[in-house]
């Protein structure tokens, strides 16, 4: 994973708030995986806590001189001190709910989270690592609360059309900025809020379907990406 995630203690990052109000900043590739997570949060209602909730910190492991994976931005600790690190597992995260995140699957199938709770020496429940590389997350996370099959094809149509209209860029905003965002969500995983507002995250997102195509990062979304993003598998 420390390959896969290189280099360490580097951004892009983003801070995401969690249910309960724990703040995380990790590896904005990573974003998608963890708003799903924290879905799962909120379903269980297990709050997280700002004072003892944390992820990115340019560290090694404690008596090691690997970088923690903390330093790759791809793992999170949660409720620090009803989780603590320790020789028996010790955690106040409902079983039903580790499951859940421990399900999360990319759209090509791999495994999203490890939880440190299920470490075979001492414990780490309050830690959730990122166990697929980049490429697997690029893939799409698979969701289930997706939009309905019924309504798609009505929307596929939409998009076709606005992929023909003028490029978008960083600044522009309206609907067509929010049906980008829709399809980069779907087709890259990339989590965007759908707010028809082009700002950094989504010009973020379109660099990184540029740069899976080999083409320059202009930040420019023109009818190649709009069609390299709709050839893309769901
Ligand atoms: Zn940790």
């Amino acid at each position: 994973m420390r390959r896969a995630w290189a280099p360490h203690c580097q951004g892009p990052h983003t801070t995401l708030t969690l249910h309960g109000g724990g703040r995380i900043t990790i590896k904005t590739a990573t974003v998608p995986a963890w708003l799903v997570l924290n879905d799962i949060l909120r379903k269980h209602n297990y709050q997280t806590h700002r004072a003892d909730t944390g992820a990115f910190n340019c560290r090694v492991i404690t008596g090691g001189s690997n970088y923690s994976l903390h330093a790759y931005g791809i793992a999170a600790d949660l409720n620090w001190s009803k989780n603590p690190y320790s020789k028996t597992l010790r955690t106040d995260m409902p079983g039903a709910m580790v499951a859940e995140i421990k399900a999360i699957r990319t759209m090509n199938g791999k495994r999203v989270f490890r939880w440190g709770g299920d470490y075979r020496g001492n414990k780490d429940a309050m830690h959730y690592e990122i166990i697929c590389t980049p490429r697997d997350l690029a893939s799409g996370i698979h969701q289930q609360n997706a939009i309905p099959p019924a309504d798609l094809g009505q929307v596929l149509r939409t998009l076709q059309e606005s992929s023909r209209g003028t490029p978008l860029k960083r600044g522009d905003n309206g609907p067509r900025v929010g049906q980008l965002q829709w399809v980069l969500n779907q087709k890259a995983g990339q989590g965007l809020i759908v707010d028809g507002d082009f700002g950094p995250a989504t010009e973020a997102s379109v660099n990184n379907a540029l740069r899976f195509m080999g083409r320059p990062e202009n930040g420019v979304a023109d009818s190649g990406v709009w069609q390299f993003l709709f050839a893309a598998p769901d």
